[in-house]
């Protein structure tokens, strides 16, 4: 259940985001090389319960999306202009070819699973040429599984025949973030959990799979209330069809939310609170739908230590890998696991 407590008077002031004042409140951007890759690494993905599988991991360097999102900071590595045509295939050539820092985690010589993210809409033709497409499908023919992302209103007619060129399947990476009614039309993402389900249905129709990002700690609410708020965006999404949801400790960083954050309207979420996300959502979504907790932030959060650390990651991980809920180990280290 979404608490009915809304934010105060004050937080609702500084969050009312539109696109001028997340730009106004934007630093500068990193300096973008638009025929290489921002970064290249492999990760283990859940492809069902008990079942890893390596996935080649691309940031790719490209446009920025034109969303503004009042929590987004992918924009820092984007390029201040459209993507070059010719680009997009000459970094996948690049990703392709040498190997990541990170060595594969599952068995294997080579991932099976490719993410092309391009911290914008993998449908935008500014973002993607149209003219490179052909050329993306060729590049990731070998693949069984080909992850793009893009604004759920940008879901269009393209990813159905992205989907057909390629030798896998298509995935498509959708930013739910949360379905508070009050909280939603603050992030200015321009887009109702009614246009989440639409995009979700339209991939079905293609035969498409979807995945959620759904955001965990959210502006203006408590601990306690962003749990419930990830939790039932994580129904939402699993009811609107899609195969796998991503939680995502939301992060301060790009600008307006380091505003929101000094005024506390925000506040990151704890280890704890993130780990009663996943566990919460586990519970609440069907058993078909897979739910993970992002973590490329967990050693920085807050809310546990260096004696139990590694250890809570550990039993996140094998969370995801059974996709079902794991007894706590003990803390002795004055840290608790969830609220
Ligand atoms: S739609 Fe995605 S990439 Fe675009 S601004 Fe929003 S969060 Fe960032
Ligand atoms: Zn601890």
């Amino acid at each position: 259940m979404i608490r009915p407590d809304a934010p105060s008077d004050q937080a609702d002031r500084l969050m009312a985001a539109d696109s001028a004042a997340v730009r106004q409140a934007r630093g500068a951007k990193a300096a973008v090389d638009p025929w290489r890759p921002i970064a290249v690494w492999d990760e283990e993905e859940v492809a069902a319960p008990g079942e890893m599988v390596d996935c080649r991991v691309v940031f790719l360097a490209g446009a920025e999306c034109p969303f503004t999102c009042a929590m987004c900071d992918l924009w820092r590595h984007t390029l201040a202009g459209p993507t070059p045509p010719g680009a997009l295939p000459a970094q996948i050539e690049a990703a392709l070819a040498h190997a990541p820092a990170i060595p594969p985690m599952a068995a294997g010589p080579d991932p099976r699973w490719i993410k092309l993210y391009n911290a914008s809409n993998f449908t935008d033709p500014r973002a993607v040429p149209v003219v490179d497409r052909p050329r993306i499908a060729a590049l990731v023919e070998r693949f069984e599984r080909v992850i793009v992302e893009t604004h759920p209103r940008l879901v269009d007619d393209s990813l159905e025949h992205f989907a057909r060129s390629i030798g896998g399947r298509l995935e498509v990476a959708l930013g739910l973030e949360t379905i508070h009614p009050v909280i939603l039309p603050r992030l200015n993402k321009q887009m109702t959990p009614a246009d989440f389900a639409a995009a979700c249905t339209r991939l079905q129709a293609a035969d498409i799979d979807a995945r959620a990002f759904v955001l965990v700690g959210l502006p203006g609410l408590d601990e306690p209330a962003s749990i419930d708020a990830a939790i039932d965006a994580a129904r939402f999404a699993a009811a609107a069809g899609c195969r796998h949801v991503s939680l995502i400790p939301t992060r301060s960083g790009n600008g307006f939310f380091d505003r929101l954050a000094a005024d506390g309207s925000f506040v990151p979420v704890t280890a704890g609170a993130a780990e009663a996300a996943l566990a919460g959502s586990l519970a609440a979504v069907p058993s078909d739908c897979l739910v993970t907790l992002d973590l490329w932030d967990w050693d920085r959060m807050a809310g546990h230590c260096g004696r139990c650390r590694a250890a809570r990651r550990a039993r996140i991980e094998q969370m995801h890998r059974a996709r079902a809920l794991l007894p706590p180990a003990p803390l002795d280290c004055g840290c608790r696991h969830e609220l």
